[in-house]
């Protein structure tokens, strides 16, 4: 909860210009933007109001903050600047979002998007429901994330473990990445991949392979997550899938690069996937298929993933969207 807001989960009845189903970086951005238009944005924030940040500790990319700032707190203040601006925040999922009534082509649809108190009717839809980052399954793990030794991204998080021993599991070009960027900052990385051989492009495998601080243990997966005094990873059971012999490895972080998946749930059956997952764009601002929905962050983004990408791009879909919405009014 938020202090001084109040969360509801009112709908309006009437039919509204912009829905932003979404409440992490990008919804947030668009949701100010449109709110600034004029558009009087509603927001849906779903499951996690604030998105993938609140799992975040000190985010010490996003430009504005030379000191750094706690994830939580940066969508917090996201959050406050687009409600000043005249965004209204609901908590609500949306279960789905349909074509309602009008012309697509004379851009004057009406979509609805339906949630468990009811449905509300809107113009545009600009879609930010990011995407989740694949986990191991294993037990603690949701405890031990967050800054407490899971990551489940390198780019943010390695300067946090300098000088330290971290374990980056994956095999792809991600896995690759990261243990390049984890090697400048921590004692020693461990390449842990349940597979023989890499995905990752060989190029980056031979920068992983020249590097003096890391171990590259290939047929290893991780069967279990070894908790220190302080409540904080401590260490890892590994196994050798040949041998099925079991080792301990003492490392106090462990990145999981096993790849994300896009909620895209939502354009189930009317807007186009990539081959990745993503939601296919047919535009500049993330426009779609579908005229009046547009999309943007996480959910279309294979490549970037940052906080600083998914609201820029939630501001380019919220300044298509509010030309759309002229479009509609003129
Ligand atoms: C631990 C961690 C640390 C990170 N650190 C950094 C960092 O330091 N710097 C950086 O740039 N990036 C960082 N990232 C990446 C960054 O968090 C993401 O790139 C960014 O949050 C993506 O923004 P988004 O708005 O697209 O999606 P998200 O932040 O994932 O937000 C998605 C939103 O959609 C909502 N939603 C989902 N389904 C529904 C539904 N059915 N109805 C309504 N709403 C729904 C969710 O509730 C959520 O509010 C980090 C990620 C993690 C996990």
């Amino acid at each position: 909860m938020w202090a001084g807001i109040t969360d509801g989960t009112a709908l309006p009845s009437g039919t509204v210009d912009a829905v932003v189903v979404g409440a992490g970086p990008a919804g947030w951005t668009a949701a100010l933007y449109l709110a600034r238009a004029g558009a009087a944005p509603l927001v849906l924030a779903g499951p996690t109001p604030g998105g993938r940040l609140m799992d975040a500790g000190p985010v010490e990319n996003f430009p504005g903050f030379p000191e750094g700032i706690d994830g939580p707190v940066l969508m917090a203040r996201m959050r406050e600047q687009a409600e000043r601006a005249g965004a209204t925040v609901v908590t609500l999922d949306a279960d789905e979002i349909r074509y309602a009534a009008g012309d697509p082509s004379a851009r004057d649809a009406v979509h609805e998007v339906v949630t468990d108190e009811g449905t509300v009717r809107t113009r545009a839809v600009v879609l930010a429901t990011g995407s989740a980052p694949r986990r191991l399954g294993l037990p603690g793990e949701a405890e031990l994330s967050g800054g407490r030794g899971i990551a489940y991204c390198a780019i943010c998080e390695a300067p946090l473990f300098k000088g330290r021993d971290v374990a980056v599991v994956g095999g792809g070009d991600t896995a690759m990445e990261w243990v390049l960027a984890l090697a400048g900052h921590t004692r020693r990385v461990r390449l842990l991949h349940r597979g023989e051989r890499f995905r990752a492009t060989p190029v980056l495998l031979e920068r992983v392979r020249s590097l003096d601080n890391v171990e590259i243990g290939t047929g290893r997966v991780v069967r279990q997550l070894l908790r220190g005094r302080d409540g904080k990873l401590a260490g890892l059971g590994v196994e050798d899938t040949a041998t099925g012999e079991r080792t301990d490895l003492t490392v106090q972080g462990l990145f999981v690069a096993i790849g994300h998946t896009p909620r895209t749930r939502l354009a189930d059956g009317f807007l186009t996937l990539t081959p990745t997952g993503h939601l296919h764009t047919t535009g500049p601002g993330g426009a779609t298929d579908l005229p009046g929905v547009f999309v943007a962050g996480d959910v279309v983004d294979a490549r970037y993933r940052q906080a600083v990408t998914a609201a820029g791009a939630g501001c380019a879909a919220a300044l298509e969207t509010t030309r759309y919405l002229e479009g509609v009014h003129s």
